[in-house]
């Protein structure tokens, strides 16, 4: 059995992390791999695209009903989607009510101790929260070999990129996680990400502009792949194609050094 590769979606809210890890798990589906997708946000929406429809039972929720996380079965949390893709939602606290970050750790454990890693599996993915890599969402860190940061070409979400290139750099001092590389989102200009990328040895590995054939897709609630078919979608395809090809074939890990956060106001002039 090849090895296990865990890899995990950061970057700004609203940004694309859910699309595009969705998206791409279904390109690897495509392409023959076993893939458990953990959703690391408490609006449960990282498999909305895999399952069809928004998940209804996160660890969270149905420990909370089940008394304790001790009540629960595997398959009690886990739905199976398009390419027969394993989903699991952690969900979360009701918001102000105790730390959303709770929710990840726990799920994480409870997936362990259950043995969701040691099934027949070529990839994890974490789709992660926001840009608030502490806590609770930091917990995939400790897990994943990779991390994939999603950004548009503007500057709040660069500023994003910086931080979690931060927080994986000093993450990668006690675990095994690295930068896998960049994902340039809902832009057609990556002009601003490329010159991030020059100044910290960051590299995009994909692009994908503000496009209506993901923004249908969402409002179809499938993945590109379950879209009628047409030029226009196969492109979009192909893309997400060449995303998961380059997570298969793996690749090395990116050497980036973060920059002081008042330098990206001169890099990106907004002196
Ligand atoms: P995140 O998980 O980072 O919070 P989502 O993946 O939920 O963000 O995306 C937010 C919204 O933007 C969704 O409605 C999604 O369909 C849309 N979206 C994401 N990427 C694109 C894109 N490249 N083109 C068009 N719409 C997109
Ligand atoms: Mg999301």
């Amino acid at each position: 059995m090849a090895k296990l590769r865990q890899i995990a979606f950061y970057g700004k809210g609203g940004i694309g992390k859910s699309t595009t890890s969705q998206n791409t798990l279904a390109a690897l589906a495509e392409m023959g791999q076993k893939i458990l997708i953990v959703g690391c946000d408490p609006k449960a929406d990282s498999t909305r695209l895999i399952l069809h429809s928004k998940a209804q039972t996160t660890v969270m929720h149905l420990a909370a009903e089940a008394g304790s996380v001790e009540d629960l079965e595997l398959e009690d949390v886990l739905s199976v989607g398009f390419g027969g893709i394993k989903c699991v939602e952690s969900g979360g606290p009701e918001p102000g009510v105790g730390c959303a970050g709770r929710g990840v750790i726990t799920a994480i454990n409870f997936l362990e101790e259950e043995g969701a890693y040691d099934e027949d599996l070529d990839f994890v993915f974490y789709d992660v929260l926001g840009d608030v890599v502490c806590g609770g969402f930091a917990a995939p860190l400790q897990h994943a070999d990779r991390a994939l940061i999603v950004t548009a070409n503007d500057f709040d979400s660069i500023f994003a990129m910086n931080r979690i290139v931060q927080a994986i750099g000093a993450k990668a001092k006690n675990y095994n996680v690295r930068l896998g590389g960049v994902i340039a989102n809902r832009s057609d200009a990556t002009d601003q990400i490329d010159k991030f990328n020059s100044a910290t040895g960051l590299r995009t590995l994909a692009h994908f502009p503000l496009l209506d054939e993901i923004r249908k897709s969402r409002l179809q609630k499938s993945t590109l792949f379950e879209l009628p078919d047409s030029p226009a979608v196969q492109a979009v395809q192909n893309e997400y194609l060449r995303l998961a090809a380059q997570l298969w074939a793996g690749g090395d890990p990116l050497p980036a050094v973060p920059m002081k956060d008042r330098d990206i106001f001169d890099l990106l002039g907004f002196d």
